[in-house]
């Protein structure tokens, strides 16, 4: 190979591996924005955090959870699986009347079914019923089964009026269930005002043993409520609805400022105390 031609393979090697790393950025990152607005913390300089939880119902795990956050009167927000809610409505049922609130997060949390337009829109629509179904209430976010987005979900989530949730993991191995000081140590290095924490009480529609996330999370509760931290739901954080008012309206786009709209966190506007 001549000079000329390995430098050319070069520079098409690295264009391939930039433009793999550019792909990754825009379906995966917590912080691309490229397909559409994805939130991924809220705007604010007071000392909010929310706390979100993926995958779940899954017990004793997210029973557990829920115990811990009502002894610190802490909301949190749960991304649940559909299959996993209609297995566990009870769990769901008691989320809801602890005041926390239910995001959608597919039915299957299967990776071929996050691709494209008419499974998406069969994962989410099937979901919302699931949810509504135990709650009485249609819910407004939704957050895609590893963040992964494709321009054609967002015109699904605008259809279906869900407003699309990212956030931060709180540790990027938390699947493998390491030490549980671990997992609180990296989630609180990751927490500013406004952040949204990502942890999993469940691991994709599956279950499995998440002791180590419950035990994390008790950390992270306890040391956040010792720094003054309050805690908010990710509707309360982003300002917008939690739930969508008729349960018929399908079509309102994402960002439809609804009447149910609350105010962003900093009017302190919080409608029912936990
Ligand atoms: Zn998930």
């Amino acid at each position: 190979m001549t000079g000329r031609h390995r430098t050319a393979a070069v520079a098409a090697t690295l264009t391939v591996v930039a433009g793999a790393g550019a792909a990754y950025w825009s379906l995966f990152s917590s912080y691309s924005q490229l397909l559409g607005p994805f939130p991924h913390r809220g705007r604010t300089g007071e000392k909010v955090v929310a706390l979100t939880f993926d995958d779940g119902p899954n017990e004793p795990y997210t029973s557990q959870i829920a115990d811990i956050l009502l002894a610190a009167s802490a909301p949190a927000t749960f991304f649940q699986v559909g299959q996993c809610a209609r297995r566990h409505p009870e769990v769901t049922a008691r989320l809801l009347r602890e005041g926390h609130v239910i995001g959608n997060h597919s039915l299957t949390h299967t990776m071929r079914r996050c691709l494209r337009h008419g499974e998406q829109r069969q994962e989410t629509v099937a979901t919302q019923a699931i949810l509504t179904g135990i709650s009485g209430r249609r819910p407004a976010l939704y957050r895609p089964p590893w963040l992964l987005r494709t321009p054609s979900l967002f015109r699904v989530l605008a259809e279906q009026g869900l407003h699309p949730v990212a956030g931060v993991f709180c540790h990027a191995f938390e699947v493998f269930q390491p030490d549980p000081a671990r997992i609180a140590r990296r989630a609180l290095a990751k927490v500013r005002p406004g952040t949204i924490l990502i942890f999993h009480d469940g691991f994709d529609a599956r279950g499995g043993n998440r002791a180590h996330t419950v035990a994390a999370v008790a950390t992270v509760v306890n040391t956040l409520s010792d720094l003054g931290y309050r805690f908010v739901t990710v509707d309360e954080l982003l300002g917008v609805p939690a739930y969508q008012d008729d349960p018929d309206d399908l079509h309102r786009s994402v960002g439809d400022d609804g009447p149910d709209r609350r105010s962003p966190v900093g009017d302190s506007a919080r409608k029912e105390p936990l």
